[in-house]
């Protein structure tokens, strides 16, 4: 019994844990508020991020070069790079006029292909990648003109106006098709180029480790595809980053089942990656007319691939 301590000093006692219970209720109260700011902020943050990076990510892959050729090896840097959302076509003849565009007749497979590019009738199935080269020449008898007029891309005149009947017929079935990437210039591609190889210069590296480094980045100028303009990077207004979730998009699979009967054929197959040298571009297509588009398509061929194959047989 004696062991309780008086009755005055446990009162006080407990007015004194009371106080101090409070105390620390305050202080969690106010830690909490603490890190709610700072959740909050660092959500704003995150957002903030997001949206630049969106920015940076509608930029084309492929462009960016041999380093492609794994799939880890995308570089948010190499896009931004080679592709500015401006792109090149805003330094050209790319004025939007949907409406004389719009009434342009379907290209047929080689019929008129043949009057436009760098040559022969078999020009639509020129090979352009990481290896080979834009023939000489090639942008001398270029045509191109706008494809898209939200976008106000252009390609080759005859992949334009496939582009543009591609569109109608997708958007009368509900989706919506949205060129972001068609023709670069050389010239375009080159000023890229040795922006990119400045910047390794001036770190400090030689010559020749700038240009290698600078191909990591951006395509050197003549082996983009995009430079042939037959290339088209198509995107839907509700999914521009040019990332492989596209792929699960309606566009995408409208796209996937349909763009051969424009001329169109995917150029970056999933499971032809080690053959093309690039990565999976579920939003890339090259325009090689429609009767190539549709015999490309059914032997589950690349353009690689299939080019090897009827050089065989010739
Ligand atoms: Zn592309």
């Amino acid at each position: 019994m004696p062991s309780y301590p008086p009755r005055e000093m446990s009162e006080a006692e407990r007015r004194r844990r009371a106080a101090a219970r409070a105390r620390r209720k305050k202080e969690i109260r106010r830690n909490r508020i603490i890190f709610a700011i700072l959740c909050l902020a660092l959500l704003a943050l995150i957002v903030f991020g997001m949206v630049k990076l969106v920015g940076l990510f509608t930029k084309d892959k492929d462009s960016s070069s041999g380093s492609t050729s794994s799939s880890t090896s995308i570089s948010v840097s190499g896009d931004s790079t080679s592709e500015p959302a401006s792109g090149s076509e805003s330094g050209s003849t790319s004025s939007p006029e949907s409406g004389s565009a719009s009434t342009s007749e379907p290209a047929s497979a080689t019929g008129t292909a043949a009057t436009t590019g760098g040559g022969g009738a078999d020009w639509l199935l020129t090979l352009v990648n990481n290896n080979v080269k834009l023939p000489d020449g090639w942008e001398d008898t270029l045509e191109t003109k706008v494809a898209d007029s939200s976008t106000g891309k252009e390609l080759a005149t005859v992949a334009a106006d496939a582009f543009i009947n591609m569109k109608n017929a997708a958007a009368a079935e509900g989706v919506d098709l949205m060129l972001c990437s068609g023709y670069r210039s050389v010239e375009y591609q080159q000023s890229l180029f040795d922006a990119e190889k400045q910047k390794w210069l001036d770190k400090g590296n030689s010559e020749e480790e700038a240009y290698n480094q600078a191909k990591t980045v951006v395509a050197v100028p003549g082996y983009s595809e995009h430079n042939s303009g037959l290339a088209a990077d198509i995107v839907t207004p509700k999914h521009q980053n040019l990332d492989e979730a596209f792929g699960k998009t309606d566009a995408a699979k409208w796209l996937f089942e349909h763009a051969p009967e424009y001329g169109f054929i995917l150029r970056y197959p999933e499971n032809k990656q080690a053959i093309t040298g690039i990565i999976y571009e579920p939003w890339h297509y090259r325009y090689v007319g429609v009767e190539n588009a549709k015999a490309i398509t059914a032997s589950g061929l690349c353009l690689e691939e299939y080019l090897d194959e009827n050089l065989q047989k010739a």
